[in-house]
């Protein structure tokens, strides 16, 4: 069902009618993880985010780029251009080479997002292997004059480029408020001004991570490789840059500043931006013991959790939210999107089976129109799951035999749910989880534990060898206890 979609524009802080530049074809960038750790909850959910939007993107006719970086170096601790890269820091943590930091967490990453079902991106650059457009972008600011060159690093001037453009435009900073911290600048500094990023960074002597650039052997800043490799991917002029809200400044604002200066104009022309999550009503943090990795979430062992949660929980609590919306995790609110998505399921299942009459007492066309226009609003996934949940109610309805529904009107809804839910809002059908199952083994071996015990009571030795000897082929050895039994699972 085609609809004109309504996008947020974090710009211009207002909803616009989306607009692509070659109608038909989408460009989309959005910022990737730097891997240098397991992907936690933040990562989850602007890739759940902007998998929706592909996914919804290309249900609506539309030919998508989907480019999604891997930052395998530049950034560093902080964001002050001070401090160790990010990723060589955890290899000398490690005893490890670099790369093999970056092998391991894109790896761990991929298995994550294919969990989350998420699609893989048209194109996954990586920072590394784009030094030549970074240098070369790097080249045509300093060109421009709104860069400089110290001690062999380059900076990008920004006092320079707000003479000619409005830094802060994209996150709401004020110029003079970011120029003030200029006093706190401390005299060893290479930077005319704090509020100055790093284009180009001079590499100390034992950095392993480094490239032989025009003004010395150095790396990238971390903004440029996103400037860089969009430019490279999908022309100056693109559609759709999306990220987390975190990263409006500096990366995004930078980014901003960074096309304008090399390339003359603004690259992007909607920025979006997913919220971010808490954790209990807190911040997500590494200090404060609330970090939760996706693995942690999937397996169920971390403190703060009181069992397992499976990838689609997840995901499908991320949707009951809206994108612009913080998102709270708790136990409470994942055990209620674990219900709520089996219900989903099971209905979905239901339609199959259903009953045809001669006519329908329900209106299909006005819950496929009213799914398909919450999407279409900057894709408000809580009211098309609000929409989708009467549905359900209906199905459960029909089958019950209090509404009736014409064949022809099943059919409408079998092909809608596929699509909507499994194709857009991307959920799939899980296998029994493994702690589930192991669990229903537990019962099933105590229950031939209790009636081996019963047989002996009534002095029936021979079942009761039988049950030990017959579980002990398929791997459970029994042993008899003081005042009872114990059981475990031969390795
Ligand atoms: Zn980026």
């Amino acid at each position: 069902m085609s609809k004109e979609f309504i996008v947020y524009n974090t710009l211009s802080r207002k909803k616009e009618v989306f607009k692509p530049i070659t109608p038909g074809y989408v460009g989309m960038y959005v910022c990737g993880p730097t891997v240098y750790g397991e992907a936690h909850l933040g990562h989850a959910r602007p890739a759940i985010t902007f998998d929706l939007l592909f996914r919804y993107l290309k249900s609506q006719g539309n030919k998508v780029r989907y480019i999604r970086n891997v930052t395998d170096v530049g950034h560093l601790v902080n964001d002050a251009d001070e401090g160790e890269d990010k990723i060589e820091k955890k290899a000398r943590l490690e005893q490890l080479e670099p790369m093999e930091v970056v092998q391991h967490y894109t790896l761990s990453y991929h298995k994550n997002m294919e969990q989350l079902n998420t699609l893989p991106p048209s194109i996954e650059p990586r920072a590394t292997g784009h030094m030549m457009e970074q240098i070369d972008a790097v080249k045509k600011i300093l060109e421009n004059g709104y860069a400089y060159e110290a001690n062999g690093s380059v900076y990008f001037d920004v006092e320079k480029y707000s003479q000619d453009h409005d830094y802060g435009k994209l996150s709401g900073r004020k110029l003079e408020d970011l120029l003030e911290n200029t006093r706190e600048l401390s005299g060893q500094s290479e930077k005319r001004n704090s509020a100055d990023f790093a284009l180009w960074k001079k590499a100390d002597k034992h950095v392993l991570m480094k490239w032989d650039g025009p003004w010395s052997e150095g790396v990238p800043g971390w903004h440029m490789e996103c400037t860089a490799m969009s430019t490279k991917y999908l022309g100056q002029k693109f559609d759709i840059h999306g990220g987390g809200s975190d990263l409006k400044f500096p990366h995004h604002e930078a980014e901003i500043a960074q096309s304008v200066s090399a390339y003359g104009s603004e690259s992007v022309n909607y920025w979006m931006h997913n919220n971010l999550i808490t954790i209990n009503g807190q911040k997500m943090g590494k200090s404060l013991g609330n970090f939760i990795t996706l693995n942690e979430m999937f397996s169920g062992s971390h403190d703060l959790l009181e069992q397992a949660y499976s990838p689609m929980t997840v995901r499908f609590f991320m949707l009951q939210a809206h994108y612009r919306s913080t998102l709270d995790f708790s136990n409470e609110a994942l055990q209620a999107a674990e219900k709520g998505l089996d219900r989903l399921m099971k209905a979905v299942e239901l339609v199959g089976k259903l009953n045809a009459s001669e006519k329908s007492s329900v209106d299909v066309a006005k819950l496929m129109d009213d799914v398909y226009t919450a999407m279409s609003d900057d894709l408000n996934t809580p009211i098309a799951l609000a929409h989708l949940f009467e549905g359900v109610k209906w199905i459960n309805a029909i089958h019950a035999g209090h509404q009736t529904i014409s064949a022809q009107d099943i059919e409408e809804l079998k092909s809608f749910l596929n699509t909507i839910v499994f194709e857009v809002l991307g959920l799939k059908i899980e296998e029994e989880a493994a702690a589930g199952g192991d669990e229903k083994l537990g019962q099933t071996i105590e229950l031939l534990l209790k009636l081996r015990g019963e047989a002996k009571a009534r002095k029936d030795w021979d079942t009761a060898d039988q049950i030990r000897d017959e579980l002990k082929a398929i791997g459970v050895i029994v042993k008899d206890v003081k005042d009872g039994f114990e059981w475990e699972l031969a390795e």
